[in-house]
C-alpha cells in the first residue's frame, strides 16, 4: 500500500529540523508560516528521496554500542543477546538501508526503541520498528505529539496522529534506568531545548551518551518554539550535558559528525552563549529581526558553523525570537 502511505508522509511529516533552513535558503526570505508550510510538503518529498538513496554508514563506538548516519537523526543501536535497543528510527523510507546495517551488526531483533524527541527525522521509522516488535520508550510530550491531531494555528493546519504501531507504549516525564545486554540505560528528560520532549540516553558502562538535538556537531541548530524549543533551553541543555559528563565520554550529536566529545560540545555551547548576547543586545537596542540579521551577530562563527541548512541569517532569526 505504497500510495496511501506517501500521501500520509506528504500531509502530515516533514522535517522540522530541516526543512525550515532549507525553504530559508531556496527563497532567499523569510516566509510566512503558511508559505514555509507549503515549502515544507515539497521538502518532505526531497528529503524522502534523498534518505531512500543514501548509505548508512556505520561507526562502532565502544563496549556493544555504535551510530549509524544517513536517515535523518544520528541512530545509537545496542546489540546483544536480549536485543537491539535503538535511540532514534531514521526516516521510514531508509528502512532498507537500516535493516541491512542492523544486520550486518548482529542477529538480534530490535526489542526497544527509544526517541529523543518528536520530529520526523528521529521518529518516522516507528512505524516500522513498532510492527516490528520493538517497545517504544520517549518523553510523554513525544507521546502526546505523535498521537494526537495537533492544530498549529500558524499554519492553520491539523497534523493527524501518526499509525499505532508508531506511538510510544510508554511516555516518561522524569529519569528512567533501563538494563539490557548488561548496559545500564538512563534515559533522562530535558528541560524545554529544542522541544518540549527531549531527553538523552546514557550508557552507563560505555560512557557513551546520545543527547539528541540539543547538540548539532559542527553546524548552527534548528529551535523549534513551536513546541517549546527557546535558546535558553538549547544553553541550559548544553550546560546539564557537560555537568554530566567527562572528558572521555563518547557524545552522539542529533545532527552532524555522530562521534563527537566534551570540547565538542563545550564548543557549541559558548557559540550559543555568544550569539545569544550578540542578538540580545541588537534587540535590547530596538533592532527589528531583519536589523538584527543585516548586522550578521553570527559572524565570527559562520565559517565553522554555517555551511548547514540553518544559515547565519535563518539562525540569527531564530535566536531573535528567543531573546
Ligand atoms: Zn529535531
Amino acid at each position: 500500500m505504497q500510495a496511501p502511505h506517501e500521501s500520509r508522509l506528504s500531509r502530515r511529516r516533514f522535517c522540522l529540523c530541516c526543512v525550515g533552513g532549507a525553504a530559508f535558503a531556496a527563497t532567499g526570505g523569510w516566509l510566512t508560516p503558511r508559505q514555509a508550510f507549503s515549502e515544507a510538503r515539497g521538502i518532505v518529498s526531497l528529503i524522502k528521496d534523498s534518505a531512500a538513496a543514501s548509505p548508512i554508514t556505520t561507526y562502532a563506538l565502544r563496549n556493544n554500542i555504535s551510530v549509524l548516519e544517513g536517515s535523518g537523526g544520528n541512530i545509537a543501536v545496542l546489540t546483544g543477546p536480549g536485543g537491539k535497543l535503538l535511540v532514534d528510527a531514521g526516516i521510514g523510507v531508509s528502512r532498507p538501508q537500516i535493516a541491512r546495517a542492523l544486520a550486518a551488526l548482529d542477529e538480534s531483533p530490535v526489542t526497544h526503541l527509544v526517541n529523543t524527541h518528536w520530529h520526523f527525522d528521529h521518529a518516522d521509522g516507528n512505524e516500522w520498528l513498532g510492527a516490528a516488535g520493538a517497545e517504544i520508550i520517549a518523553h510523554e510530550n513525544t507521546r502526546r505529539h505523535l498521537s494526537e491531531i495537533q492544530r498549529v494555528e500558524d499554519w492553520d493546519y491539523n497534523f493527524l496522529p501518526a499509525a499505532p504501531s508508531a506511538i510510544p507504549r510508554e511516555g516518561i516525564t522524569t529519569a528512567r534506568d533501563l538494563k539490557l545486554n548488561g548496559a545500564s540505560i538512563r534515559l533522562q528528560p530535558y528541560r524545554p531545548a529544542h522541544t518540549d520532549s527531549d531527553l538523552s540516553v546514557n550508557f552507563g558502562e560505555a560512557d557513551v551518551i546520545h543527547v539528541g538535538d540539543t547538540y548539532w556537531n559542527g553546524i548552527y541548530p534548528f529551535i523549534d518554539y513551536s513546541t517549546g524549543g527557546s535558546i535558553d533551553g538549547m544553553i541550559a541543555a548544553c550546560d546539564a550535558n557537560l555537568a554530566a559528563i567527562t572528558s572521555k565520554t563518547i557524545v552522539i550529536p542529533g545532527h552532524g559528525h555522530p562521534v563527537s566529545n566534551k570540547a565538542g560540545l563545550q564548543e557549541f555551547r559558548d557559540m550559543l552563549v555568544a550569539i545569544r548576547d550578540n542578538v540580545a543586545a541588537l534587540k535590547r537596542q530596538g533592532r527589528s529581526r531583519e536589523e538584527a540579521v543585516a548586522a550578521k551577530p553570527t559572524v565570527a562563527f559562520d565559517a565553522k558553523w554555517g555551511n548547514f541548512v540553518v544559515d547565519p541569517g535563518y539562525f540569527t532569526k531564530l535566536v531573535y525570537e528567543g531573546v
